[in-house]
């Protein structure tokens, strides 16, 4: 929710942002105009990577404001027609449930089943946990990417709801969007979270720690693909940091990490495939200029829809349990490790 006091027209926000090119004078006068509520140009500028949240100092969140004006004016960044194709595909993936140690965590797979690495779930990490995947348990976070929040606000409420019925005192999210509706969007909307959230990163680090003498340090460079949705959670980035340490990979001190990170911009290839494809590479570049072997991801989307081309770059595709998991001599250091093993 953008806190209308808590700016002070700065310009920082659109100053920094990375797909527009503003000087201060002209960021200022767009924040102002987003403020009156007008058709500010960074308004069809911007690619909804929520990063100006982060960039903000006075945390006023204005990428949510950007959202809400998307969403009255019904500037979509992607067509109508392929919204309600998303949803309708996300929201009829059958619900399964595996029982796992009654006294153990449930772990929330939602709808991203298509692009997790295969077995992904017989970790001996995640021995044990419950398992959940469906429809119920999506967010739908992924329209906070589309200007469409409504879709995402009048569903939370439900998804919690289910999320209890689970019966759990606490819940792993592996993916960053539900974890984010959790701890972030559900409060702000005024619902109560009955359940503790852990970050998949969380957990893991956790399960590391107790199981270090089985860690063989993987001694390998590594550009992290930070998710656009982590802009709402950056108080997990120190998580990050310990367990890249923890495992042995270097995490690339790269220009695009951290909070100068770039979108993955899968949904800008697809509606403006030369600005999507020029972000990208600028991306993948500046991994392999900084000497990176692999790109990991914490998101399955940016996953599923980048690991080609990384490797196409000559850059291993890693999802972030499966570099956990290479640590614990379960699978090979490789792009496709499944493969290989
Ligand atoms: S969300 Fe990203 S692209 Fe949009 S204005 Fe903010 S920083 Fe720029
Ligand atoms: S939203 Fe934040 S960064 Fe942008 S002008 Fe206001 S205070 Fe400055």
């Amino acid at each position: 929710m953008f806190k209308y006091d808590q700016c002070n027209d700065c310009g920082d926000c659109f100053v920094q942002c990375q797909y527009a090119d503003f000087t201060r004078e002209k960021a200022v006068q767009e924040i102002q105009s987003l403020k009156r509520g007008e058709n500010a140009a960074i308004l069809k500028q911007c690619i909804t990577c929520m990063a100006c949240n982060e960039y903000c100092p006075t945390g006023a969140n204005p990428y949510d404001l950007i959202l809400q004006l998307h969403e009255e004016k019904k500037i979509h960044f992607v067509e109508p027609g392929v919204a309600e194709f998303i949803e309708e595909t996300l929201t009829s993936v059958p619900n399964d449930i595996i029982q796992g140690d009654p006294d153990k965590p449930a772990l929330n797979l939602c709808v991203m089943g298509h692009a997790y690495p295969p077995n992904m779930t017989e970790s001996k990490m995640f021995a044990g946990l419950t398992l959940v995947r469906g429809s119920d348990y999506f967010s739908r976070a992924v329209f906070l990417h589309t200007g469409m929040e409504g879709k995402v606000r009048t569903h939370t409420q439900e998804y919690i709801d289910n999320l209890t019925k689970l019966n759990k005192q606490e819940i792993i999210f592996v993916h960053d969007d539900c974890y984010t509706m959790v701890v972030r969007k559900a409060p702000e909307y005024g619902i109560t979270v009955p359940f503790k959230a852990v970050h998949i990163i969380e957990y893991m680090l956790g399960y590391l720690k107790e199981h270090n003498s089985f860690i063989i340090k993987l001694n390998r460079r590594i550009a992290y693909q930070r998710p656009c949705i982590s802009r709402y959670t950056p108080e997990k980035e120190p998580y990050v940091d310990e367990l890249f340490e923890i495992i042995g990979a270097e995490r690339v001190a790269r220009k695009h990490d951290r909070k100068n990170a770039l979108c993955c911009a899968f949904g800008l290839r697809e509606t403006d495939p030369e600005r999507g494809s020029q972000i990208l590479k600028k991306n993948l570049d500046d991994a392999l200029d900084y000497g990176a072997e692999a790109m990991v991801f914490l998101c399955p989307g940016c996953y599923w829809l980048t690991s080609e081309v990384c490797e196409e770059r000559g850059l291993a595709a890693i999802f972030i349990t499966d570099l956990c998991r290479m640590a614990l001599s379960e699978l090979p250091f490789s792009s496709r490790p499944w493969e290989a093993a």
